[in-house]
Protein backbone atom coordinates (compact mmCIF):
# COMPACT_ATOMS: atom_id res chain seq x y z
CA UNK A 1 0.00 0.00 0.00
CA UNK A 2 1.19 3.71 -0.63
CA UNK A 3 0.95 6.40 1.28
CA UNK A 4 1.43 9.69 -0.06
CA UNK A 5 0.97 13.01 1.08
CA UNK A 6 0.90 15.49 -2.14
CA UNK A 7 -1.10 15.86 -4.58
CA UNK A 8 1.80 15.76 -7.26
CA UNK A 9 3.14 12.46 -5.91
CA UNK A 10 -0.56 11.67 -5.85
CA UNK A 11 -1.64 12.42 -9.74
CA UNK A 12 1.81 10.98 -11.09
CA UNK A 13 1.15 7.07 -8.87
CA UNK A 14 -2.61 7.01 -10.54
CA UNK A 15 -1.53 8.03 -13.73
CA UNK A 16 0.44 5.33 -14.23
CA UNK A 17 -2.47 3.03 -13.29
CA UNK A 18 -4.78 5.09 -15.41
CA UNK A 19 -3.03 5.06 -18.53
CA UNK A 20 -2.90 0.89 -18.50
CA UNK A 21 -6.91 0.82 -18.07
CA UNK A 22 -6.90 0.10 -14.21
CA UNK A 23 -10.60 0.98 -12.93
CA UNK A 24 -9.97 3.47 -10.00
CA UNK A 25 -12.43 3.52 -6.44
CA UNK A 26 -11.97 6.28 -4.38
CA UNK A 27 -13.13 6.94 -0.82
CA UNK A 28 -12.77 9.88 1.04
CA UNK A 29 -12.70 9.44 4.62
CA UNK A 30 -11.52 12.38 7.76
CA UNK A 31 -9.84 9.14 9.19
CA UNK A 32 -10.18 7.28 12.42
CA UNK A 33 -11.43 4.53 10.66
CA UNK A 34 -13.84 1.64 11.92
CA UNK A 35 -15.55 -1.03 10.43
CA UNK A 36 -18.04 1.37 8.69
CA UNK A 37 -15.16 2.89 6.77
CA UNK A 38 -13.49 -0.39 5.39
CA UNK A 39 -17.03 -1.63 4.22
CA UNK A 40 -16.80 1.28 2.00
CA UNK A 41 -13.14 0.10 1.06
CA UNK A 42 -14.56 -3.63 0.56
CA UNK A 43 -17.48 -2.25 -1.92
CA UNK A 44 -14.58 0.24 -4.26
CA UNK A 45 -12.42 -3.26 -4.25
CA UNK A 46 -15.39 -5.65 -5.78
CA UNK A 47 -15.70 -3.35 -8.39
CA UNK A 48 -11.96 -2.03 -9.47
CA UNK A 49 -8.87 -2.62 -9.96
CA UNK A 50 -7.17 0.31 -7.62
CA UNK A 51 -8.98 1.43 -4.27
CA UNK A 52 -7.72 4.88 -2.97
CA UNK A 53 -8.23 6.35 0.32
CA UNK A 54 -8.05 9.73 1.45
CA UNK A 55 -7.64 11.04 5.07
CA UNK A 56 -8.16 14.05 5.54
CA UNK A 57 -9.79 16.59 7.61
CA UNK A 58 -11.03 19.01 6.16
CA UNK A 59 -10.81 22.25 8.91
CA UNK A 60 -13.78 24.13 6.44
CA UNK A 61 -16.29 22.01 7.21
CA UNK A 62 -15.96 22.45 10.83
CA UNK A 63 -18.02 25.26 11.94
CA UNK A 64 -17.07 24.27 15.50
CA UNK A 65 -13.40 24.84 16.59
CA UNK A 66 -13.42 23.05 19.72
CA UNK A 67 -15.22 20.07 16.94
CA UNK A 68 -12.20 20.11 14.93
CA UNK A 69 -9.91 20.13 17.86
CA UNK A 70 -11.61 17.29 19.22
CA UNK A 71 -11.46 15.38 16.14
CA UNK A 72 -9.54 11.99 16.44
CA UNK A 73 -6.54 11.93 14.58
CA UNK A 74 -4.80 8.39 13.84
CA UNK A 75 -3.11 7.84 10.64
CA UNK A 76 -0.56 4.89 11.40
CA UNK A 77 -3.45 3.16 13.18
CA UNK A 78 -5.94 3.95 10.15
CA UNK A 79 -2.55 2.89 7.91
CA UNK A 80 -2.31 -0.53 8.96
CA UNK A 81 -6.54 -1.13 9.47
CA UNK A 82 -6.60 0.12 5.04
CA UNK A 83 -3.16 -2.09 4.35
CA UNK A 84 -5.08 -5.40 6.26
CA UNK A 85 -8.09 -4.35 4.03
CA UNK A 86 -6.81 -4.24 0.77
CA UNK A 87 -6.72 -1.10 0.30
CA UNK A 88 -4.21 0.45 -2.39
CA UNK A 89 -3.37 3.97 -2.07
CA UNK A 90 -3.81 6.29 1.11
CA UNK A 91 -3.82 10.06 0.11
CA UNK A 92 -3.51 12.00 3.51
CA UNK A 93 -2.65 15.45 2.46
CA UNK A 94 -2.16 18.41 5.23
CA UNK A 95 -3.94 21.44 5.27
CA UNK A 96 -1.50 23.16 3.46
CA UNK A 97 -1.25 21.51 0.59
CA UNK A 98 -5.04 21.31 0.09
CA UNK A 99 -5.59 24.83 0.73
CA UNK A 100 -2.13 26.71 -0.08
CA UNK A 101 -4.82 30.02 -0.06
CA UNK A 102 -7.66 29.98 1.67
CA UNK A 103 -10.83 28.90 -0.98
CA UNK A 104 -12.81 31.75 -2.18
CA UNK A 105 -15.52 29.38 -3.84
CA UNK A 106 -19.07 29.08 -2.68
CA UNK A 107 -21.37 26.57 -3.06
CA UNK A 108 -25.43 27.11 -2.06
CA UNK A 109 -26.46 23.72 -2.34
CA UNK A 110 -30.42 25.77 -2.44
CA UNK A 111 -33.23 24.12 0.02
CA UNK A 112 -30.50 20.72 0.68
CA UNK A 113 -28.92 22.43 2.98
CA UNK A 114 -30.85 24.38 4.46
CA UNK A 115 -32.68 21.75 6.46
CA UNK A 116 -30.95 19.39 9.29
CA UNK A 117 -27.36 19.53 9.56
CA UNK A 118 -27.30 22.56 6.89
CA UNK A 119 -29.25 24.47 9.31
CA UNK A 120 -27.30 23.60 13.05
CA UNK A 121 -24.03 23.35 10.76
CA UNK A 122 -23.32 26.86 8.82
CA UNK A 123 -21.10 26.49 6.21
CA UNK A 124 -20.59 22.78 6.74
CA UNK A 125 -21.90 21.39 3.12
CA UNK A 126 -19.75 24.24 1.36
CA UNK A 127 -16.76 22.92 3.03
CA UNK A 128 -17.86 19.38 2.20
CA UNK A 129 -18.64 20.50 -1.20
CA UNK A 130 -15.43 22.22 -1.62
CA UNK A 131 -13.38 19.43 -0.16
CA UNK A 132 -15.16 16.38 -2.24
CA UNK A 133 -14.84 18.62 -5.71
CA UNK A 134 -11.20 19.35 -4.78
CA UNK A 135 -10.69 15.27 -4.04
CA UNK A 136 -12.79 14.03 -7.27
CA UNK A 137 -10.32 16.33 -9.49
CA UNK A 138 -6.93 15.28 -7.65
CA UNK A 139 -8.49 11.41 -7.52
CA UNK A 140 -10.50 11.29 -10.68
CA UNK A 141 -12.08 8.02 -9.89
CA UNK A 142 -14.05 5.84 -12.30
CA UNK A 143 -16.56 5.33 -8.91
CA UNK A 144 -17.08 7.00 -5.41
CA UNK A 145 -18.27 5.54 -2.33
CA UNK A 146 -20.43 7.38 0.76
CA UNK A 147 -22.26 6.25 3.60
CA UNK A 148 -25.60 6.35 3.85
CA UNK A 149 -24.72 7.06 7.69
CA UNK A 150 -24.40 10.75 6.38
CA UNK A 151 -27.98 10.81 4.34
CA UNK A 152 -27.57 14.91 3.87
CA UNK A 153 -23.86 14.45 2.23
CA UNK A 154 -25.23 11.75 -0.12
CA UNK A 155 -27.83 13.96 -1.43
CA UNK A 156 -25.73 17.08 -1.80
CA UNK A 157 -22.87 15.22 -3.14
CA UNK A 158 -25.35 13.63 -5.66
CA UNK A 159 -26.58 16.88 -6.72
CA UNK A 160 -23.22 18.38 -6.92
CA UNK A 161 -21.93 15.58 -9.26
CA UNK A 162 -24.95 16.07 -11.15
CA UNK A 163 -24.46 20.36 -11.38
CA UNK A 164 -20.77 19.68 -12.01
CA UNK A 165 -20.95 16.33 -14.76
CA UNK A 166 -18.33 14.56 -12.81
CA UNK A 167 -18.08 11.48 -14.84
CA UNK A 168 -17.75 9.35 -11.86
CA UNK A 169 -20.23 6.69 -10.56
CA UNK A 170 -21.69 7.22 -7.06
CA UNK A 171 -22.74 4.69 -4.59
CA UNK A 172 -24.27 5.04 -1.49
CA UNK A 173 -23.71 2.02 1.19
CA UNK A 174 -25.36 0.77 4.19
CA UNK A 175 -24.67 2.47 7.41
CA UNK A 176 -22.37 0.00 9.67
CA UNK A 177 -23.39 -0.57 13.19
CA UNK A 178 -22.41 -1.90 16.69
CA UNK A 179 -24.34 -4.60 18.34
CA UNK A 180 -26.63 -2.32 20.33
CA UNK A 181 -27.72 -0.32 17.18
CA UNK A 182 -25.15 2.49 17.48
CA UNK A 183 -24.02 3.89 14.44
CA UNK A 184 -20.20 3.47 13.84
CA UNK A 185 -18.62 6.50 13.88
CA UNK A 186 -15.02 8.17 14.55
CA UNK A 187 -16.74 10.63 17.15
CA UNK A 188 -17.89 7.35 19.12
CA UNK A 189 -14.52 7.02 20.36
CA UNK A 190 -14.77 10.69 22.52
CA UNK A 191 -17.40 8.98 23.93
CA UNK A 192 -16.89 8.34 27.89
CA UNK A 193 -17.21 4.92 29.47
CA UNK A 194 -20.67 6.61 30.90
CA UNK A 195 -22.33 7.87 27.65
CA UNK A 196 -21.29 5.23 25.59
CA UNK A 197 -24.41 2.90 26.70
CA UNK A 198 -26.71 6.16 26.49
CA UNK A 199 -25.51 6.31 22.76
CA UNK A 200 -27.59 3.75 21.94
CA UNK A 201 -31.33 5.18 22.26
CA UNK A 202 -30.74 7.32 18.74
CA UNK A 203 -30.70 4.64 16.82
CA UNK A 204 -33.55 3.20 19.19
CA UNK A 205 -35.53 6.32 18.61
CA UNK A 206 -35.24 5.59 14.91
CA UNK A 207 -36.66 2.10 14.74
CA UNK A 208 -39.54 3.18 17.76
CA UNK A 209 -40.22 5.98 15.11
CA UNK A 210 -40.19 3.64 11.95
CA UNK A 211 -42.46 1.21 13.67
CA UNK A 212 -44.86 3.95 14.23
CA UNK A 213 -44.76 5.67 10.50
CA UNK A 214 -45.20 1.97 9.56
CA UNK A 215 -48.36 1.83 11.73
CA UNK A 216 -49.90 4.76 10.32
CA UNK A 217 -48.80 7.59 12.64
CA UNK A 218 -48.10 10.75 11.54
CA UNK A 219 -44.80 12.72 10.96
CA UNK A 220 -45.50 15.24 13.40
CA UNK A 221 -46.66 12.22 15.98
CA UNK A 222 -43.77 10.67 15.29
CA UNK A 223 -41.87 13.73 16.12
CA UNK A 224 -43.39 14.52 19.67
CA UNK A 225 -42.83 10.88 20.72
CA UNK A 226 -39.49 11.44 19.70
CA UNK A 227 -39.45 14.62 21.51
CA UNK A 228 -40.54 13.14 24.75
CA UNK A 229 -38.31 10.04 24.41
CA UNK A 230 -35.17 12.18 24.76
CA UNK A 231 -36.82 14.15 27.35
CA UNK A 232 -36.33 11.26 29.62
CA UNK A 233 -32.70 10.91 29.08
CA UNK A 234 -31.13 13.91 30.68
CA UNK A 235 -27.73 13.32 29.14
CA UNK A 236 -29.32 13.46 25.78
CA UNK A 237 -29.72 16.84 23.94
CA UNK A 238 -31.85 16.71 20.79
CA UNK A 239 -31.32 19.01 18.36
CA UNK A 240 -33.62 17.66 15.79
CA UNK A 241 -35.82 14.64 14.67
CA UNK A 242 -37.47 14.67 11.08
CA UNK A 243 -38.99 12.40 8.78
CA UNK A 244 -37.82 13.22 5.23
CA UNK A 245 -37.82 12.23 1.68
CA UNK A 246 -34.49 10.45 1.68
CA UNK A 247 -33.63 12.13 -1.61
CA UNK A 248 -35.05 15.65 -1.87
CA UNK A 249 -35.00 15.65 2.40
CA UNK A 250 -38.17 17.60 2.17
CA UNK A 251 -40.56 16.68 5.19
CA UNK A 252 -42.99 14.15 4.42
CA UNK A 253 -46.54 14.10 6.68
CA UNK A 254 -45.82 10.36 7.04
CA UNK A 255 -45.07 7.24 5.36
CA UNK A 256 -46.31 6.24 1.71
CA UNK A 257 -45.22 3.74 -0.68
CA UNK A 258 -43.88 5.92 -3.03
CA UNK A 259 -41.48 7.95 -1.29
CA UNK A 260 -38.15 6.76 0.22
CA UNK A 261 -38.64 7.96 3.72
CA UNK A 262 -35.82 8.73 6.07
CA UNK A 263 -35.72 9.40 9.50
CA UNK A 264 -33.18 11.45 10.65
CA UNK A 265 -31.74 12.44 13.84
CA UNK A 266 -29.13 14.41 15.66
CA UNK A 267 -28.04 15.16 19.06
CA UNK A 268 -25.64 15.92 21.88
CA UNK A 269 -24.51 13.39 24.38
CA UNK A 270 -22.18 15.11 26.36
CA UNK A 271 -19.45 17.62 23.88
CA UNK A 272 -20.22 14.42 21.75
CA UNK A 273 -22.62 15.67 18.72
CA UNK A 274 -23.93 11.95 17.05
CA UNK A 275 -26.46 11.62 14.23
CA UNK A 276 -27.93 8.86 12.52
CA UNK A 277 -31.01 7.67 10.19
CA UNK A 278 -32.49 5.05 9.08
CA UNK A 279 -34.32 5.04 5.41
CA UNK A 280 -37.22 2.63 4.37
P1 LIG B 1 -16.02 10.36 7.78
O1 LIG B 1 -14.63 9.88 7.99
O2 LIG B 1 -16.84 10.37 9.04
O3 LIG B 1 -16.09 11.64 7.01
O4 LIG B 1 -16.72 9.27 6.89
C1 LIG B 1 -16.17 8.89 5.65
C2 LIG B 1 -17.20 8.07 4.90
O5 LIG B 1 -17.54 6.92 5.67
C3 LIG B 1 -18.49 8.86 4.68
O6 LIG B 1 -18.99 8.58 3.38
C4 LIG B 1 -19.40 8.30 5.75
O7 LIG B 1 -20.77 8.41 5.43
C5 LIG B 1 -18.95 6.85 5.81
N1 LIG B 1 -19.31 6.25 7.09
C6 LIG B 1 -19.19 6.81 8.32
N2 LIG B 1 -19.69 6.00 9.26
C7 LIG B 1 -20.17 4.90 8.61
C8 LIG B 1 -20.84 3.71 9.04
N3 LIG B 1 -21.12 3.48 10.31
N4 LIG B 1 -21.18 2.80 8.09
C9 LIG B 1 -20.90 3.02 6.78
N5 LIG B 1 -20.29 4.13 6.32
C10 LIG B 1 -19.93 5.06 7.22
Amino acid sequence: MELLHTIADLRNHLDVHRRVGKSIGFVPTMGALHEGHLSLIAASKAQNDLTVCSIFVNPIQFNNPADLARYPRTLEADCAMLAAAGCDVVFAPTAEEMYPTASVLKFDFGFLERVMEGAFRPGHFNGVGIVVSKLFNIVQPHRTYFGQKDLQQVAIVRQMMQDLSFPIEFYACATLREADGLAMSSRNRNLTPDERPLAAHLYKSLMQAKEQLVEGASSEQVKVKAKQYFEAIPAITLEYFEVVDAHTLEAVEGWQDENRTAICVAAYLGKVRLIDNVVF
